[in-house]
């Protein structure tokens, strides 16, 4: 199973895709995970995304797209995976299909308007220490996690505008990409968790 998730910030994209991997027996490839990791560690891919990440602007194909082939071709992920956050442009699509010798099996686009967006974003924190991530009204966090919990740095109102910004002028364009290949599965991303979850597993008939 090779899959992509698609859908504006906020959507649920990381959430469900940790919900789904184990399974699907395939790793989750988040390039939003792997740039917060450069950071935490400094590198100077961290340095170099962190400028962008901040603003809510992307981080540039040609980086993007290094990292993703690199990761693409190790040896976990010859048997599928599902990719959380890329491609986000058209080049990064089109580098995506050059570099697969398979064709990918689906495309989920989560779908959540943009007005519940700025509301799940402003809210979200994440457990450094497990990586679960709730929202403080919508899916509160138990107590004794709570004074641990992380909101990151592009989780303020104002990236959250711009990196809306950026998904409906460089992202939206690889949905009409993706459908005429026959790929995309539309899922309503509004709802519990657990009801969303259960509209992807129907949406890919697993
Ligand atoms: P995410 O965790 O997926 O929301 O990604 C957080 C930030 O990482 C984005 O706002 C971008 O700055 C950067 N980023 C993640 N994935 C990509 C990508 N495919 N292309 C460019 N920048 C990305």
């Amino acid at each position: 199973m090779r899959m992509i998730f698609i859908g504006p910030p906020g959507a649920g994209k990381g959430t469900q895709a940790a919900r789904l991997v184990e399974r699907l027996a395939i790793p989750h490839i988040s390039t939003g995970d792997m740039f917060r990791a450069a950071v935490k560690a400094g590198t100077p891919l961290g340095k170099q995304a962190k400028a962008c990440m901040d603003k809510g602007e992307l981080v540039p194909d040609e980086v993007t797209i290094g990292l993703v082939k690199e990761r693409i071709a190790q040896a976990d992920a010859q048997e599928g995976f599902m990719l959380d956050g890329f491609p986000r442009t058209l080049p990064q699509a089109e580098a995506l299909d050059e570099a697969l010798d398979q064709p990918l099996d689906a495309v989920v686009l989560l779908e959540v308007p943009d007005d519940l967006i700025v509301e799940r974003i402003v809210g979200r924190r994440s457990d450094p220490e497990t990586g679960a991530i709730y929202h403080l009204k919508f899916n509160p966090p138990p107590a004794e996690v709570m004074g641990r919990l992380k909101h990151r740095a592009d989780d303020t109102e104002e990236a959250c505008r711009n990196r809306l910004g950026v998904y409906h002028g460089q992202t939206a364009p690889i949905i009409p990409f993706y459908e005429g290949k026959g790929l995309v599965k539309r899922v309503d991303g509004v709802g519990s968790a657990d009801e969303v979850t259960e509209r992807i597993r129907a949406a890919l008939g697993r």
